[in-house]
């Protein structure tokens, strides 16, 4: 339950990894070992030897035949404390092409087979809405926005410049949730084309909205954050110049940023550098937050809870990129 889950958390961030299957047989694999406890060990392709292995520690650590189910169910608890009040974000960090959008939507298609965090989350909210529907009245919406070059961009028609203004989707049920998502979609595709596979190269944040009115009256408004960061690869600044450069320093700075601010929280510093980007001054309510759990109490709200998966590719040319990204979750955990 949500207080066994809270009891290990240090911070208010749990720090999971998932491996995606290889792809064919390209190459050879770099995970040696995955320990039940979260432990990872990675080997270097190029050092077969004992100081070609790193080791890494997570909450948890899910490998390549994990299920989305598996992968749903760990969150759960966290996610569905947004209706008791507690706000929450879960970030897909990694590499492109390492398993940030499978994690968070499912596979691109329109199969609803293997869907995401975001599908499962919002069906589970769904349900729990009516299961407690005679004593809290529950509304849903979302909003679809984009970060790109640290401007941010409704995803859904309108072009709203900041999260408060874009636009507002109330949600009643799963296929409410998909046709959302669908469009969602259709629009990052027309972007990507026009600018070369930009869906990579920006941030898309799903953000769910709860209000809730229990029978004595009292209420509640939280959040939940779903957000499937820009791609973490370094770019080789010899190599590209321009908007591609421009870009890249985009997405170096504001991961980088948030790498600072879950540092920070979990460190306990009583200066928080939200305002050094768009993300993290866009989450700045559902980041901080001390945890104070009531039980019993529906209605006591903002603290806030964060996810973070780091995803990585077992490839062995993916080696230098899988360690900076498992660098980089283990200084947030
Ligand atoms: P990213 O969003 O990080 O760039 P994707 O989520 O698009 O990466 O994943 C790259 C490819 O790998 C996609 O074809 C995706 O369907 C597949 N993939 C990623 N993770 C998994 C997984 N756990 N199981 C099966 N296929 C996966
Ligand atoms: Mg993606």
């Amino acid at each position: 339950n949500l207080y066994n889950m809270v009891q290990d958390l240090k911070g208010n961030i749990r720090v999971y990894c998932r491996i995606r299957p290889a792809f064919g047989d390209r190459t050879s694999n770099v995970i040696d070992y995955i320990g039940d406890d979260g432990s990872l060990v990675i080997s270097d392709p190029l050092k077969p030897q004992k100081d070609g292995k790193k080791v890494f520690q997570f909450n948890r650590v899910f490998g390549p035949t994990a299920t989305q189910d598996e992968v749903f169910m760990d969150t759960q608890p966290l996610i569905r404390s947004v209706m008791d009040g507690y706000n929450v974000c879960i970030f897909a960090y990694g590499q492109t092409g390492s398993g940030k959008t499978f994690t968070m939507s499912g596979p691109s298609g329109r199969s609803t087979k293997d869907m995401g965090i975001n599908y499962l989350a919002l069906s589970d909210l769904f349900q729990m809405s009516n299961e407690r529907k005679d004593i809290v009245n529950y509304s849903i919406q979302v909003q679809m926005v984009e970060i790109y070059n640290e401007q941010i961009r409704s995803c859904t028609g309108d072009n709203g410049l900041s999260l408060p203004d874009a636009k507002m989707h109330s949600v009643k049920s799963t296929a409410d949730v998909l046709n959302l998502m669908k469009l969602g979609e259709a629009n990052r595709v027309v972007s990507s084309t026009a600018l070369n596979n930009r869906s990579s190269r920006s941030h898309s944040i799903l953000t769910v909205h709860v209000h809730g009115k229990d029978v004595s009256g009292s209420t509640l408004h939280s959040c939940l954050h779903l957000v499937d960061l820009a791609g973490s690869e370094r770019v080789d600044k010899s190599e590209v110049t321009g908007d591609r450069l421009k870009e890249a320093q985009y997405i170096n700075k504001s991961l980088s940023c948030l790498g600072d601010v879950i540092t920070a929280l979990a460190q306990k510093n009583s200066h928080i550098p939200y305002r050094n980007s768009k993300l993290t001054l866009l989450l700045q309510d559902s980041l901080g937050c001390d945890v104070q759990i009531r039980q019993m109490n529906l209605f006591l709200k903002n603290s806030s809870f964060s996810i973070l998966f780091s995803l990585i590719c077992p490839e062995g040319d993916s080696f230098g990129e899988t360690i900076s990204t498992l660098k980089f979750a283990q200084r947030v955990s």
